[in-house]
C-alpha cells in the first residue's frame, strides 16, 4: 500500500495550537499537534469525537471562526509558506486551489435549492477563468471520473434526488475543480451505510493511486483507517498521542488509548454478547486533566502520569508515541 515517497514532504504541521477564547474559559481544541504529510500518501487522523481532529483540519486553512478561535502557536508549512501566520491574501491562493477541504456530512454541505450543476459550475467559475460552457464540460468529465453514471443528467438534479454516496462524489468533484495537491476529507464515511462506505473508500483510493493526491482522511473508525490509510496520527485531548504506519498501529499499538480503540472494534470471528468500550469520557477541552490527559481512563497509569505530561518517545524512526511507559 505504501506507494508514497517517505522523503517528499508536502505539508508539515509543527506543534500547532488552536484555542477558542469563550466566556466559559479557554477551550484548547488543538494543543500541540505535529505531523507531516508526504506526497501521494493517505494520512489518517483518528480519535473519538472532540479529540481535535476536525479543528486540526480547519486550522490548516484557518477556516474556523475568529474570534473566538485563534492559532496561538505552531506552524503549518506548505511550499515554504507558513499558513498559520501568512496574510489572508496569500492563504486565499492556497484554499481550494492547492489544498481542498471536504466538510463533514454531505447532505448539509450541498445547497438544497440549487441543482448540482449550478453548485459545481459556480464553484469552478469562482476559482477558474472559465465560461459557463467550459465549466459545464469540465464538471461532466470530473463527475464521470468520480464514477457517476449519466453525468449530464445529474447536473440537473437537486441534492435530495441523490443517494448519500452520490452526494459524497459530488462534493469530491467540487473539491477537485482546481486540481488541488492536497485533499482533506472530514469523516466522509460517517452517516453512510456499509455499501456506500465501501464505494466512498474506493473513490478515495482511486484519487490516491490515479491522481497521486496526498490525502488527510479524518475518521473515528480504525477499521476505515486499516482500509484506506498509509500512516495514522492517533489524537486524544487535542494532541497527537501516537503516529505510525497503519500496519504498525493495527498490529502493534503502543499507546494504551490506541490499544483501547482497537479493542472496541467488533470481532466477527467470535461470538460477543456486547462490544468493548473505553471506560470514562474524553476530557472537556476547557478543563484538561493535568499530566497525561488520558490518565483518568488509562488501565496502565503510573504515578508520574497524574502530574507530568509524557514526552514524545521514538519506538522507531516511523513510530512515535507520547506515553511515560516508553520515555
Ligand atoms: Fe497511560 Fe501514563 Fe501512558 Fe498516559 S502516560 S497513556 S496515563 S501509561
Amino acid at each position: 500500500m505504501q506507494s508514497y515517497s517517505r522523503n517528499n514532504i508536502i505539508l508539515r504541521v509543527n506543534d500547532l495550537k488552536t484555542y477558542f477564547f469563550t466566556r466559559r474559559g479557554v477551550v484548547k481544541a488543538v494543543d500541540g499537534v505535529s505531523f507531516e504529510l508526504r506526497q501521494g500518501e493517505c494520512l489518517c487522523l483518528v480519535g473519538e469525537s472532540g479529540c481535535g481532529k476536525s479543528v486540526t483540519a480547519l486550522s490548516i486553512l484557518r477556516l474556523f471562526d475568529s474570534p473566538p478561535g485563534r492559532i496561538v502557536g505552531g506552524t503549518v508549512v506548505y511550499n515554504s509558506t507558513d499558513l498559520a501566520s501568512c496574510p489572508d491574501q496569500e492563504l486565499r491562493k492556497v484554499r481550494g486551489k492547492e489544498i481542498a477541504l471536504i466538510l463533514q456530512e454531505a447532505q448539509s454541505a450541498l445547497n438544497p435549492v440549487l441543482t448540482i450543476g449550478d453548485q459545481i459550475i459556480e464553484q469552478m467559475k469562482i476559482h477558474l477563468p472559465l465560461s459557463t460552457d467550459e465549466a459545464r464540460f469540465k464538471a461532466i468529465n470530473l463527475l464521470r471520473e468520480m464514477g457517476i453514471p449519466s453525468a449530464e443528467d445529474v447536473l440537473n438534479y437537486y441534492p435530495h434526488q441523490l443517494s448519500g454516496g452520490m452526494k459524497q462524489r459530488v462534493l469530491v468533484t467540487m473539491s477537485l475543480c482546481c486540481d488541488p495537491k492536497i485533499l482533506i476529507a472530514d469523516e466522509p464515511t460517517t452517516a453512510v451505510d456499509v455499501t456506500i462506505k465501501a464505494q466512498v473508500l474506493d473513490m478515495f483510493h482511486q484519487l490516491k493511486t490515479k491522481r497521486q493526491m496526498s490525502l488527510i482522511f479524518i475518521t473515528h473508525d480504525l477499521a476505515v483507517v486499516a482500509e484506506i490509510g498509509d500512516r495514522a496520527v492517533v489524537m486524544y485531548g487535542g494532541r497527537d498521542v501516537e503516529t505510525a504506519p497503519v500496519s504498525e498501529i493495527i498490529s502493534a499499538p503502543a499507546h494504551p488509548y490506541t490499544a483501547g480503540l482497537l479493542e472496541c472494534l467488533p470481532d466477527l470471528s467470535r461470538e460477543m454478547s456486547r462490544l468493548n468500550s473505553i471506560p470514562g469520557m474524553p476530557p472537556d477541552p476547557s478543563k484538561m486533566p493535568p499530566g497525561c490527559t488520558f490518565h483518568p481512563r488509562c488501565p496502565k497509569m503510573i504515578d508520574i502520569c497524574r502530574t507530568q505530561e509524557p514526552p514524545l518517545a521514538e519506538i522507531s524512526k516511523e513510530h512515535k508515541v507520547r506515553c511515560h511507559l516508553y520515555a
